[in-house]
């Protein structure tokens, strides 16, 4: 079959691979229709996640169809179309019975603090993704789910992990009916954290990046005030000034360890290593929360020490959440929202591309180029 492969930072690659087999009765094949391309694979493709292997195959939001099931699988059969949670996970052990998939004990024998996850280095438990023709599905009975007829391809892929995460960012805010909320990122997952914040009765939405064409898309797609925090010298004060300088209720990062706005975050966190990522926008949002607000942290950041003002946090009694989604949870919430017609997520996909022009898809995405929000990248023989 052909599949991405990693290459080294910044490389990318379509080979030949041998097609995936069962090797466990739980397992299932599942021939990939579409898959996208994560801000979380940006981590990946940039070098900055422990144990990113030569040779895999990234890609954790997918939907296709069952090719081939173990044994022990009960819920599909070959020729279901299927929506895939990018988590993986076993659905029995204590994590996974407190609704904690993205936490999985037992999926992920490298790491104990997190789970596992599709095409997500061998920190997230090596498995391959689904940026390819073909993929193995673990434990295929607790993530995969049957895309009900209310939903098309895209809207279903969408669920695997972009819009799932931002809402799941706006419940961790801990809204309540009229509260402020900034959201710091207009990338997929911010721009469905704001849009979520409003289901949950937010009375005020702005998002803060650092490109226009996003921030305009925010206005349309959510309906929120925006900021462009390189119009500002301080998006500090500017967001205090806006909330008669007490703060906002809530705050979600949306950016993550790769953020931009601190030259020195940046030093330490991206370039020298000697930090785990930028932590701006996590440093923004405390300092922009009032005193007993809520920051939710969606934004990926790797295990090692971040300079984060924790001071300020605990003095103002700040209430931090934070976490991988875990996608199964909040997901038939966010298929009602859609089936409602609240919500229509793939009006976030800006780009289609190829399986074998992939690293065309990584390159516009990563710089930020030709309008890019969202690729979805299609193997060749599903693009009919
Ligand atoms: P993306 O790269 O498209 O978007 C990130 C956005 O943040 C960009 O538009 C960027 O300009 C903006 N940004 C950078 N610095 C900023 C700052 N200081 N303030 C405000 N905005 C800033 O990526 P995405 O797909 O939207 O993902 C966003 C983050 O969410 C990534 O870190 C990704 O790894 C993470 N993520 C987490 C989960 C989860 O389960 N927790 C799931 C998916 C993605
Ligand atoms: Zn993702």
């Amino acid at each position: 079959m052909r599949a991405m492969t990693y290459r080294g930072p910044y490389r990318v690659r379509v080979v030949d691979k041998p097609l995936p087999a069962i090797e466990h009765p739980r397992d299932a094949i599942v021939r990939v229709t579409r898959a996208c391309i994560c801000g979380s694979d940006l981590h990946l493709y940039h070098g900055l996640v422990p144990d990113t292997r030569v040779g895999q195959t990234f890609g954790h939001e997918f939907v296709g169809i069952v090719e081939e099931v173990g044994a022990q699988v009960r819920e599909l059969r070959p020729g279901d179309r299927v929506l895939v949670p990018f988590n993986i996970a076993c659905g029995e052990c204590y994590f996974c019975r407190k609704g904690l998939h993205a936490n999985c004990h037992n999926a992920n024998p490298n790491a104990t603090a997190l789970g596992a996850a599709f095409g997500y280095s061998h920190t997230a438990g090596g498995y391959d993704g689904g940026q390819a023709e073909y993929v193995r599905v673990p434990y295929a009975d607790v993530g995969p789910t049957k895309i009900p007829s209310s939903l098309d391809d895209d809207n279903a892929l969408m669920c695997t992990d972009a819009y799932p995460t931002g809402y799941q960012a706006a419940e961790m805010a801990g809204i309540r009916r009229g509260d402020s909320v900034v959201v710091f990122g207009a990338g997929p997952i911010g721009l469905f954290a704001a849009r979520c914040a409003w289901f949950m009765g937010a009375g005020r939405v702005l998002v803060v990046d650092e490109y226009d064409y996003r921030l305009e898309f925010a206005r349309r797609f959510a309906q929120c005030e925006t900021l462009n925090f390189r119009d500002v010298s301080d998006p500090v004060w500017l967001l205090k000034k806006e909330s008669d300088w007490l703060g906002w209720d809530a705050a979600i990062d949306a950016a993550g360890c790769e953020a931009r706005g601190s030259a020195m975050q940046r030093l330490l966190g991206v370039r020298l290593k000697l930090l785990s990522g930028a932590a701006t926008p996590l440093h923004w949002a405390i300092d922009a929360v009032r005193k007993g607000g809520v920051v939710s942290i969606v934004g990926v950041y790797g295990p090692t020490l971040n300079a984060i003002p924790i001071g300020t946090a605990m003095n103002k009694g700040v209430t931090l959440r934070m976490g991988q989604a875990s996608v199964k949870r909040n997901l038939s919430r966010c298929i009602e929202h859609i089936e409602a017609g609240h919500i229509d997520p793939k009006e976030i996909i800006t780009h289609r591309i190829p399986l074998e022009d992939i690293g065309d898809g990584y390159h516009l995405f990563s710089s930020k180029l030709d309008g890019c929000i969202k690729p979805i990248i299609q193997p060749d023989g599903a693009r009919a």
